[in-house]
């Protein structure tokens, strides 16, 4: 069965700027399109679809309702659906190797692990295809003039600058937005940032021999530690993304983790069943960087007809709810719903957009700091509802 594709409602063809061509800004421009507008995509990197760096493995998101309703609304949600492994419930593991499981929902309800990178090729592709986008890669915007409507391009191989004006600007250039950075500066403007005291690192579970999983596939497992945790999402091709949650600083953390040997030792202690399953460990600890999490919110999300913020620009979370591509693609299907409601009128969609979605990516916001205590904690309590034994091997 093919997916619903949203009726265009375009009455007249305008010139749209995008920033940033990542998960939001590629959904993002596909709708714009479908609504007969024309589309510039400005984006930092090269085109991923062709940079002879093809990932060896990817970072994996956790896709679910929210996103899968955005797709489906340009069509792509069967397309992806190939692509994307069912995780019907989540494994905890505990410091002895037993496992309980806790099932998503009913009726094999689940949600996907999908490959960050894939993703984002796949709707690359699907942008190109639309006559009305054009794609510009290696363009870091480096100033945005908000007086005149202008942007400073960058271009990243050639180090030649250019500068262009627009008419109606879209941020989705992430957490870290040159577009919000230029609002940042106007009046009455709210921003906010909180870091966490953890960082991150992702890690690899090695596939079989025979390209096997070696733990449960249909899962997202967890190593719940009480003030840290390990969880990992499936791949393709047998492989398990892992991602170490883990303080910056103190006994456990990753300032005392400063030898292969001290993170052998460490591993070996806390996550015994999965060492084993992780040969390239030491390797990949010290050198896969370690990142932060941030929390951004800021207001208003747009200014008149002419700027709008959506996804990480606007609204930046930590991923212990693996709501962020998912809100920054609902983000779509909203302002989707008010060009059909207000036509082009872009002042009035930009104002109602905000005044919904603010209220929800707050919530969203704060739901996802609280679910980091759930899942390195209270997931691994035996008192929890629901939870099954799974025998152990
Ligand atoms: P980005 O993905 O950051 O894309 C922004 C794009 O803009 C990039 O391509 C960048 O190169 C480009 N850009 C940046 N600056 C400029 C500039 N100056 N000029 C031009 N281009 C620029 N979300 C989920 O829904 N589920 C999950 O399971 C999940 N897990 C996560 C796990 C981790 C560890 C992290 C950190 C995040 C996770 N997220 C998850 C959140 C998700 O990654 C983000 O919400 C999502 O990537 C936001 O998409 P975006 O397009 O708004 O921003």
């Amino acid at each position: 069965m093919s997916d619903s594709v949203t009726p265009t409602s375009a009455v007249v063809n305008e010139a749209l700027t995008v920033m940033g061509g990542g998960l939001v800004g590629s959904l993002l421009a596909l709708y714009l399109a479908r609504h007969g507008h024309t589309v510039d995509v400005f984006e930092r990197r090269e085109d991923l679809r062709r940079s002879g760096l093809v990932e060896a493995r990817s970072i994996n998101l956790a896709l679910s309702d929210r996103g899968w309703r955005a797709l489906e609304g340009v069509g792509i949600a069967d397309a992806v659906r190939q692509v994307a492994i069912p995780m019907h419930q989540r494994i905890m593991h505990d410091a002895r190797g037993q496992l309980t499981a806790q099932p998503y929902g009913q009726h094999n309800q689940a949600i996907y692990s999908v490959s960050r990178a894939g993703l984002n090729r796949t709707l690359l592709d699907l942008v190109e295809q639309e006559p009305r986008v054009r794609l510009h890669f290696n363009q870091q915007c480096r100033r945005v003039d908000l007086r005149t409507r202008t942007l400073e391009l960058l271009h990243t191989e050639t180090g030649v600058t250019q500068t262009r004006t627009y008419e109606h600007l879209f941020g989705t250039d992430g957490a870290f937005s040159a577009v919000r950075g230029a609002m940042q500066k106007t009046e009455r403007f709210n921003f906010s940032q909180h870091y966490l005291d953890y960082g991150y690192k992702e890690l690899t579970i090695e596939a079989g021999p025979a390209g096997e999983w070696r733990l449960e596939k249909h899962a997202l497992h967890i190593w719940p530690r009480g003030q840290y945790m390990m969880i990992a999402l499936p791949n393709l091709d047998g492989s398990f993304n892992c991602t170490l949650f883990f303080p910056y600083e103190g006994p456990a953390s990753f300032s005392s983790l400063q030898t292969p040997e001290q993170v052998r030792a460490f591993f070996q202690e806390v996550f015994a069943d999965a060492l084993p399953l992780m040969p390239n460990l030491e390797q990949e600890f010290f050198e896969n960087p370690t990142s932060s999490l941030v929390t951004i919110r800021c207001y208003p999300w747009s200014m008149a007809d002419e700027v709008v913020l959506l996804g990480d620009a606007s609204h930046a979370i930590v991923p212990f709810y693996g709501q962020g591509m998912n809100a920054g693609f609902e983000d779509c299907t909203i302002l989707d719903s008010l060009l059909q409601e207000f036509g082009p009128d872009w002042g009035a969609v930009f104002r109602e957009f905000q005044q919904r979605r603010k209220p929800n990516t707050d919530a969203m916001a704060d739901l996802a700091v609280y679910n980091f205590e759930e899942m390195r904690d209270r997931v691994a309590d035996p008192r929890f509802l629901l939870q099954k034994k799974i025998e152990s091997k």
